[in-house]
């Protein structure tokens, strides 16, 4: 249960004159997680490091829901992540499935097709998440090594059902590969309990840290196939098998080397992380859903139109909502943007500009919510429609 809220962590929710940025990424950071920025950088020895450095890869074991899992924090973006999922671990010629639910997936299926992984990517209706039926039908008669699939699209705001998907991987022998980079620190995630093979995160995102790091956790299933591995990885520096050992030692609190760690992104994720646990899994989820719940129900009053069709498959920290009839997206987010309240474009390339989005991950508040709503209002209303 919560035991440090947000509002304890030290933000300042009445500033009514920065903008408010209620995008996907990067969310506002506590002003703990900030100060660990400013220092010098540790020396990548220094035992104090080492042992914070452990500490965060236990509380990113912990956030994901396992007991077990084999956890990394190296420096790249999402993307590369993303990338080093892919050429560590899937085979050149093996062909994937990949379940896409907007441009996400449609990375996955560039990537894959990258290093030279055939993919089928079926297609779902827009606003949907992957349907079970056709998968297990796919799955069952393909030869597939990995169904891929990003736990929240951010440009549907749709959520896939993981706990189904990872159980049809599993039955096929396919390994379940997840793009969780928005959805961490802001949705259920039971790595252990569902089967997951590989939980991709981020810090910028649910868990309001700084942007520059990706963070794995690996099923033992995938960490066998690592040591498996009969070809070599089309990539040195994004293969994540060297890293493995090194992050194994760093929880021992000695010190590995692969790469050079970015070691105040490491010191403000681990607060990041720390602040996340203090405030409970439980009742962060539950702080997420609460606010989606209630911005959905400002914006139906509003008559915004969201993306995703069924409320069980809505993201609980990222909202994509159709541009109301008539108006432009410059346009509408322009008069968004005067009322204080910064929101995202589009990114849903089958809607071209017709969509734009809310973030509400990370440090969100209540307060946020009544702020963002109430510049939707009026941007509605100065754009041209009468609410
Ligand atoms: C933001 C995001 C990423 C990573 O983005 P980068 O810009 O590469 O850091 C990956 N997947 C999803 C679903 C995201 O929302």
């Amino acid at each position: 249960m919560a035991t440090e809220s947000v509002t304890s962590q030290g933000m300042d929710l009445k500033d009514p004159v920065t903008p408010l940025a209620m995008v996907v990424g990067p969310t506002r950071p506590a002003p703990s997680v900030l100060e660990r920025l400013g220092d010098p950088a540790p020396p990548l020895t220094d035992p104090e490091f080492i042992a914070e450095f452990g500490r965060c890869l236990s509380r990113l074991r912990t956030l994901v829901g396992s007991t077990t899992a084999s956890v990394a924090v190296v420096p790249g973006t999402g993307t590369n992540g993303m990338e080093s999922i892919v050429v560590s671990l899937l085979r050149p010629g093996v062909p994937v499935l990949v379940a896409s639910t907007g441009m996400w997936g449609d990375r996955w299926r560039e990537i894959c097709l990258r290093h030279q992984v055939p993919v089928h990517a079926p297609r779902f209706p827009v606003g949907r998440a992957p349907d079970p039926v056709l998968l297990e039908k796919l799955l069952s008669r393909g030869h597939y090594q990995a169904l891929l699939v990003a736990h929240v699209d951010s440009s549907s705001g749709v959520r896939a059902d993981l706990p189904e998907l990872a159980r049809l991987a599993r039955q096929s022998d396919a390994l379940c590969l997840v793009d969780g980079v928005s959805a961490i620190g802001a949705e259920h995630i039971e790595l252990d309990a569902w089967g997951l093979d590989v939980y991709l995160g981020g810090p910028p995102k649910g868990l309001a840290g700084p942007p520059g790091l990706a963070t794995f956790a690996l099923s033992e299933r995938a960490v066998r196939r690592l040591g498996e591995r009969d070809w070599t990885p089309g990539s040195y520096s994004l293969d994540l098998a060297p890293w493995l050992p090194v992050m194994a030692a760093t929880e021992r609190g000695e010190f590995g080397y692969f790469q050079s760690p970015a070691g105040n992104l490491v010191l403000a994720l681990s607060e990041a992380l720390r602040l996340a646990l203090a405030e409970g899994r439980e009742a962060r989820v539950g702080r997420h859903m609460a606010l989606r719940d209630r911005l959905h129900e400002g914006l139906a009053e509003l008559g915004v139109k969201l993306l995703a069709a069924e409320p069980a498959e809505r993201a609980n920290g990222v909202t994509v909502c159709v541009v109301p009839e008539g108006m432009r997206e410059e346009e509408f987010l322009g008069a968004v943007a005067a009322e204080g309240v910064l929101l995202p474009g589009g990114t849903f390339s089958a809607l071209g500009n017709r969509t734009f989005r809310v973030g509400h991950l990370g440090t969100v508040t209540d307060a946020d919510i009544t702020r963002t709503l109430a510049a939707v209002r009026a941007g509605l209303r100065s754009s041209g429609r009468n609410r």
